[in-house]
């Protein structure tokens, strides 16, 4: 355990402009652009189903010129802005052309860290660190983008002493924008920025900074470093305080940032009713993983492939929890939103077959941030003792899943013969709807291997 003096030592101060924060514009729709060139300079809009009643997931600089933007009904979008080309979304080549981007920057600088499919870190040399040459790096990046993969694909680069100051200097402009923000440039260069702009200024965090007082940038700025820590009410604040001025801030070196699993769907199991059981095998199977990591989760996605096209997606927040009976609520919650969706439209309708779920769940933390997190978002005390009575029933049946002999042992009773016959491990405690049901045999595991969209920024 670091002391207080430790924990300040262990950060180091970078004057220069030590980051490169790329942050690709409007991606989803300007990969469209980018294989359809027909598409270029116009509005075009990437939607997760063929669907008139869904959001769209991302909306071309062109598109946001009439007023269209993330999550505006396609139909909504048609009547802003007529002759809209809508396009449905592609995953897998997102995520190609990702590689392929990160590999074309990955010619010019090291890659410090991949925050999101279209948000990545990269780390200048020593000896490239004065604003000039920051400068004429960061150029020819986007020249390299743009010679050797192509115009439509445009980034915002931000230059900074910390990763989290290049991120914010990357959201000052867009499309295709280039900032550098030096310490001499702070807090004047950013004090129009609000506070909930701030990766890790989310809104309990907010909440707090308001009621000591702290409303704009300049007063964060003007925080001491022990007044962050207390804010924050964890060493969070004093991590985010020496972010923000410029220190180099290490990692938290095993801060896993999802534990999601996913399968595709042999054909038994295609229908909704089914695949619904299946991301409920799933999502309990995650939720023991996080708690076996002592990792509490405030976020959970669901994905879902239909056969033999489209793709939904959709997420929930709550509040820091091991329950997985909340998590499967909001798992059916989830659910209801995509049959809804899917059953907006006639095409869509009872006859769609689902080819594949992803259940992750995301927004980690350990312990003792989820306690501190739960302080804020349970104004009731009998949610907070109801939420950690069921996960210490949960962890009691993770116990039991995991090594049955033993707890069978333990309570002097006979071993079942499936244990003794079987090599593969079951699990004793299931809920009803899962019974019968064996992950292993529902088809083939998809490779993890997708950038998650909403990653957690960690400075
Ligand atoms: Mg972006």
């Amino acid at each position: 355990m670091l002391g207080d003096d430790d924990t300040a030592r262990a950060y180091r101060p970078v004057d220069r402009l030590a980051w490169l924060f790329l942050d690709f514009n409007a991606y989803f729709a300007s990969v469209e652009q980018h294989d359809e060139p027909a598409l270029r300079g116009r509005p075009v809009i990437v939607a997760p189903l063929r669907s008139e009643h869904t959001g769209a997931i991302a909306a071309s600089y062109e598109a946001k010129a009439y007023g269209v933007k993330r999550g505006t009904k396609v139909r909504d979008a048609r009547r802003l802005c007529p002759g809209i080309a809508v396009r449905p979304a592609r995953h897998d080549r997102y995520v190609e052309m990702h590689k392929v981007l990160m590999a074309e920057v990955e010619r010019h600088l090291p890659l410090g860290k991949i925050y999101s499919i279209d948000e990545a870190a990269f780390r200048l040399s020593r000896s490239e660190r004065d604003r000039a040459k920051a400068i004429a790096t960061a150029r020819r990046i986007k020249q390299a983008l743009a010679e050797n993969v192509g115009p439509a694909l445009r980034a915002s680069i931000g230059l900074a002493p910390s990763r989290l100051l290049a991120k914010l200097a990357a959201e000052r402009v867009k499309p295709d924008g280039l900032t550098a923000l030096e310490l001499s440039d702070l807090p004047g260069k950013l004090a129009d920025m609000p506070l909930t702009d701030i990766p890790g200024v989310g809104p309990g965090v907010a909440a707090r900074l308001a009621r000591a007082g702290v409303h704009d940038f300049v007063s964060l700025w003007d925080l001491q470093p022990k007044r962050a820590r207390a804010i924050w009410g964890s060493v969070m604040g004093e991590r985010f305080w020496y972010a923000l001025h410029g220190y180099e801030v290490p990692e938290e070196p095993t801060k896993k940032s999802m534990i999601g699993h996913s399968r595709v769907l042999s054909r038994d199991y295609e229908t909704a009713a089914a695949a619904r059981i299946v991301a409920r095998a799933l999502l309990l199977k995650a939720a023991s993983r996080l708690r076996h990591y002592g990792l509490h989760a405030g976020a959970l996605s669901l994905m879902i492939r239909q056969r033999p096209e489209g793709r939904w997606e959709g997420g929930r927040r709550f509040a820091c929890s091991q329950d997985s009976f909340g998590f499967l609520t909001a798992l059916d919650d989830l659910w209801t939103d995509y049959l809804r969706n899917r059953g907006a439209d006639g095409a869509d309708g009872d006859g769609a077959r689902i080819g594949g779920v992803t259940v992750y769940l995301h927004a980690l933390a350990r312990t003792g941030e989820a306690r501190l997190a739960q302080r804020d978002l349970f104004s009731d005390a009998a949610g907070k003792e109801g939420d950690c009575r069921r996960a210490r029933l949960w962890r009691a049946i993770d116990l039991i899943n995991a090594d049955p002999e033993a707890k069978f042992r333990r309570l002097g009773a006979p071993l079942p013969s499936a244990t003794a016959q079987s090599s593969k491990p079951k699990r004793y405690v299931t809920l009803a709807s899962q019974t019968g049901l064996d992950l292993n045999y529902l088809g083939a595991k998809i490779a993890f291997s997708r950038v998650p969209e909403e990653a957690e920024f960690l400075y």
